[in-house]
């Protein structure tokens, strides 16, 4: 019997929600997907690097260099606009292998005083990862820190930076049963064969109800509406932050410009959709980010908005084109091929160019976020 045979973390994990759901009864949707994602010992995140060549699924930054450059120039434009502050604070959020900021770096080199100025801190929940980013920033012209959390950096001027972050956030759900609403839950099958199978648990607070878009409170029976509480707790920590020094964040994920109703919980395994319930630690768990409720939070916090664009129109905006022309002319023609077929998967409406939105946020009054409209 090999040590793998021995240690099999999604199965325990998998055990210790069941003996939990059996004490404590049906789970909301955000603890499993929380417990899924992020237990210590096996959260998907946890444990290993899902975005490694073979790995779980693949984000922009991964797709290509040029992610990251235009990333890095938008950071040090904004800085700029900031008045140029030293010290100031870069910090990413969920910065998954490091490569981002390997190329948002690099980039940034082009702004004298920039890199001078700044100090590097990203927030991270996975030990694993954390490790990979290590590794992939170990030559990078600014040493890394990493912090359990937003709140945990001290106060000061800062650019924000999260890709793929608020998607991971954990969801709760909940269905429009009977005219009520009521929570989604994660229970046992009744045969107790051990499978998870999604249930109705409690009514909906009046709190929770007023988190509900106000186009779907009274939605018709069966409807499903997803609340993302925890980018609350986001937007108030950068709105903290930027409230006492100016500050830029730049959020870039897959989501909705629109409130909709929905069921969109996914899981990926190994580039496949798989069930969002079975095996829990194996697989990615997102759901769609919800733009116009992240705009409305920050904008209710005192923040000045700009997008919600398509990440497409950014790129092209920040001049993603002309990057990939530069790139391909020092390459023979399989590599031309290859720069082109990146800029594709990037901008094309039919990859990510539309699906993934592009929202910036900043202290009130300062200059608009580049590449981006007011909101
Ligand atoms: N930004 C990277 C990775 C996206 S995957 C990219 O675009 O490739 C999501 C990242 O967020 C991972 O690094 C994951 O470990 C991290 N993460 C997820 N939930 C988190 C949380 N609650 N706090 C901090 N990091 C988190």
């Amino acid at each position: 019997m090999s040590a793998e045979d021995e240690f099999r973390p999604a199965e325990q994990l998998a055990q210790q929600l069941k003996d939990r759901i059996r004490s404590e009864g049906p789970l909301p949707v955000s603890v499993f997907m929380a417990e899924a994602l992020l237990d210590p010992m096996a959260g998907f995140y946890a444990t290993k690097d899902p975005l490694s060549a073979g790995g779980d699924f693949i984000t922009a930054p991964e797709i290509s260099q040029m992610f990251g450059e235009l990333v890095g120039l938008w950071a040090a434009e904004v800085w700029g606009q900031m008045g140029a502050p030293d010290p100031v604070r870069l910090i990413e959020v969920g910065p998954g292998t490091g490569r981002m900021m390997s190329d948002v770096l690099r980039a940034a080199r082009a702004a004298p005083g920039f890199l001078d100025a700044a100090s590097l801190h990203l927030v991270e929940a996975s030990a694993a990862l954390k490790m990979v980013q290590g590794r992939t920033l170990a030559s990078a012209p600014l040493q890394a820190r990493w912090e359990s959390g937003l709140e945990k950096i001290a106060a000061g001027p800062s650019i924000i930076l999260g890709n793929e972050f608020l998607d991971c956030l954990p969801i709760r759900q909940a269905v429009r049963h009977n005219g009520v609403w009521r929570e989604r839950v994660v229970g046992l099958s009744p045969q107790d064969t051990g499978r998870f199978i999604f249930g109705l648990g409690p009514h909906l607070s009046e709190v929770d109800i007023n988190e509900i878009a106000p186009t779907l409170r009274d939605a018709e029976d069966g409807t499903l509406v997803e609340l993302r509480l925890s980018d609350a707790t986001v937007i108030d920590q950068i709105a903290q932050r930027f409230k006492t020094h100016p500050g830029y964040a730049l959020f870039i994920d897959y989501g909705s410009d629109a409130p909709e109703a929905g069921d969109t919980l996914q899981a990926l395994k190994a580039h496949q959709k798989v069930e969002p319930l079975d095996a829990p630690g194996t697989a990615d768990l997102t759901a769609w980010v919800d733009f116009d409720r992240i705009a409305r939070l920050a904008r209710n916090a005192g923040l000045d908005v700009y997008g919600i664009s398509h990440q497409g129109d950014f790129l092209k905006g920040l001049g993603v084109e002309a990057r990939a022309a530069a790139l391909a002319r020092t390459q023979d023609e399989a590599g031309q091929a290859k720069i082109a077929r990146q800029l594709h998967r990037l901008t094309a409406p039919e990859e990510m160019g539309t699906l993934f939105k592009v929202i910036a946020l900043c202290s009130p009054g300062l200059p608009p976020a580049p590449g981006l409209d007011a909101f």
